[in-house]
This record gives C-alpha cells, sequence and structure tokens, in this order.
C-alpha cells in the first residue's frame, strides 16, 4: 500500500478512536479514491482499526486490485450494502460510524438490516473532507499541472471567440483539448454565456450564437489524475463601453483584494470580506451573488468555503479557488476565477492565464 494512503487511514483511526467507533462506513466516492486510490464509480471502504475493507462488484475486480493493491477487497455479488452489513456483523463491531451526506435512507436501512441489531451507528460527518481540506506536496504537484492544463486550454480557445460561433461549439472546443491534453474529462460542465446569459452564474451552454458588443463568460475546470482545476475568463467582443470596463476592473480589484488576504491563519470569512468590501465600495455589491470562493481538489466544491461567517482558518495545504463576480440581469455578468495553493508563508497561483481586460 502506498505510504500516502496508510497516513491517510492512519488519521481516520485517530478519528474512529477518539468517536470510540469501532468502524468507519466510507460511502462518498471521492473519499474512498482519497483513502485508497480506488476510481471505480460503485464502491465503499470499511476503516477499522487494523484493516481497511474495500467492497467493490465484478465490474471492478481488476481495476480495485490495480489501484488498490494494499486494501482488502471483497468483490460482492449481491447488494453492495447488504455484503458491508454481513460483514460488520461477522466482524463483531459495535459502534459504526457512517457518512450521513453520502449515505441515501434505503441504503441505511439495508445497512442496518443485514449489519443487525447489536451495532449502534453514529454520524460521523466530514472525517475525511477535513482531512482532505488540506493537500500534501504530491498532491499540490498534481493540482499545480492541472491547472496548468485549465489555462493552456483557456489561451487555446480565446482567439475563437468570435461572433457567429456558438455557446455549444466553444464548449465542445473546450472539452475536446482538455482531453487532447490529457485531462480524464470536465470537472463540471463547461460554461460559456454570452451577452444577457453571462448573468446566470451557472449558465450552460446553448446554441445561441456569439454576437458583437456582448460579455462572454467562460468558466472550464479539468480533472487530471483525479484532482480538479478551475478556471473563469470574461472577455468582450468588440470594444467595450466606459462601464464595463469600470466592471471589469472592479472585479478584478476584488479578486486581488481576497488573494492579498488569503494566508495561513486568516478566516475564510475574511478573504470572502476582502473581495466584498471592494465590490461595495464601486457600488457593486449587491450583484455579487455567491461566495468569494471554495477549496479544491478531489472535487470541485470542498473545503474549505470563502464565503461569509465561515470561520474556518486557513491553513497551509489549502487550495481554493478565488472568484468574485457580479451579474446584472438582462445585460450580462463578468467573473474572474484563478486556483490559489496555500503554504505557510505565502500563496501561489496556481492558474496563469492572463486576468487583463480582453477585447476581441
Ligand atoms: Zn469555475
Ligand atoms: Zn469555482
Amino acid at each position: 500500500m502506498a505510504n500516502t494512503h496508510r497516513n491517510r487511514l492512519h488519521r481516520v483511526r485517530q478519528r474512529l478512536a477518539e468517536a470510540r467507533a469501532g468502524a468507519l462506513v466510507v460511502t462518498h466516492l471521492p473519499n474512498v479514491f482519497y483513502l485508497c486510490g480506488f476510481s471505480g464509480s460503485a464502491g465503499a471502504l470499511i476503516v477499522e482499526a487494523g484493516r481497511a475493507t474495500l467492497f467493490t462488484d465484478g465490474r471492478y475486480t481488476v481495476q480495485a486490485r490495480e489501484e488498490a493493491p494494499g486494501m482488502h477487497r471483497e468483490i460482492t455479488r449481491g447488494p453492495l450494502f447488504a455484503a458491508m452489513g454481513d460483514f460488520l456483523r461477522k466482524r463483531r463491531v459495535r459502534r459504526a460510524g457512517f457518512e450521513p451526506a453520502a449515505l441515501s435512507v434505503e441504503q441505511s436501512r439495508e445497512l442496518r438490516r443485514t449489519a443487525g441489531s447489536r451495532v449502534r451507528w453514529m454520524a460521523l460527518a466530514g472525517v475525511v473532507e477535513t482531512l482532505r481540506a488540506v493537500k500534501d506536496a504530491g498532491e499540490i504537484a498534481l493540482m499545480r499541472r492541472a491547472a496548468r492544463l485549465g489555462s493552456e486550454v483557456m489561451e487555446e480557445i480565446l482567439p475563437l471567440l468570435k461572433p457567429g460561433v456558438s455557446e455549444l461549439d466553444i464548449a465542445a472546443e473546450i472539452e475536446y483539448s482538455m482531453r487532447k491534453r490529457g485531462a480524464s474529462g470536465p470537472a463540471f460542465p463547461t460554461i460559456v454565456a454570452s451577452g444577457a446569459r453571462a448573468a446566470l452564474p451557472h449558465a450552460h451552454p446553448t446554441a445561441k450564437k456569439l454576437r458583437k458588443n456582448e460579455l462572454v463568460v467562460l468558466d472550464l475546470g479539468a480533472i487530471l489524475r483525479g484532482y480538479c482545476c478551475d478556471l473563469t475568463r470574461t472577455v468582450y467582443l468588440g470594444r467595450a463601453p466606459k462601464k464595463i470596463r469600470r466592471w471589469y476592473e472592479a472585479v478584478r480589484k476584488a479578486q486581488q483584494a481576497a488573494m492579498d488576504r488569503l494566508a495561513a491563519g486568516v478566516a475564510a470569512e475574511e478573504v470572502d470580506g476582502a473581495a466584498r468590501r471592494v465590490l461595495e465600495g464601486e457600488r457593486l455589491e449587491r450583484y455579487f451573488v455567491h461566495s468569494t470562493g471554495h477549496g479544491l481538489g478531489i472535487e470541485v466544491h470542498e473545503e474549505p468555503r470563502l464565503a461569509r461567517a465561515q470561520t474556518y482558518r486557513i491553513r497551509a495545504g489549502n487550495v481554493v479557488t478565488i472568484e468574485p463576480g457580479v451579474y446584472f440581469p438582462g445585460a450580462g455578468g463578468i467573473r474572474i476565477e484563478d486556483d490559489v495553493a496555500v503554504f505557510a508563508n505565502r500563496i501561489e497561483v496556481l492558474t496563469s492565464a492572463p486576468r487583463d481586460f480582453l477585447e476581441l
């Protein structure tokens, strides 16, 4: 078993001991991947003090052996959750933890029924997510590569933005370019939003064609070897009116203020507040309808959240996005998003596509 996985399992076992639980049933697939390397789309891990057992089905026999060679592996023939419940009963586990955000009512019933009445169940939320929020050097190296890939895709795509090309065309080019560069796929459905549609922060690309004198928001993410990047640029087709340049500069200043505030030891809400204050000063705060950023890693949205009332203290090893934006219903929107790694005494902006206002 790889040392990193051994260390991560060790940290989970410490939490189990504190909670006086004999096992943790890990059902959130990104957490399974983090703890043992298995990347299949069906599986779960049971972590006990003395062993970790990966449960999956016959479709993944070979993959489980290759990706998680050091784990005990159970290839189930029947329902996965019944097999896990049986296992806990046979292992005489008395107190078992589960991940409340990643277990359906039906799965929970099946587990309880098959594990038997002697098992006491306890919700252990966020055990693995808390570990995942702090990346090690190997993870940051992977994320640096993912971010570089995303930045290259962005730079390749910007010259294709022209009146008459559809949002879907651009989205297809983006996802093609990602895969050509080695990504296993997009980290989320690629956003290409033009004109009034740019006012929708999570717009899906449509057949709408780009037109002259419009804002275009491109938000793309790629997965490279299990880790995500997440990058947004906004451009203007044509020569932008003064008002739009002013909005863009305000968003850029807000992003810079958040980056300047981001450091180990600072509360996540302070980073959000730094961006928000700049937009307040420009009387744009009410058009900033989401939070300043989010953790990034195996999932595109993870801990920590850079938002109001988030008291989490930023730590060395956090990787977050910084992505203020302003949205004007009917008129368009502007967002600039970069990925940033936090170290003990500095930050590193992982994404590199130019942030200057582009008029194409
Ligand atoms: Zn994004
Ligand atoms: Zn994002």
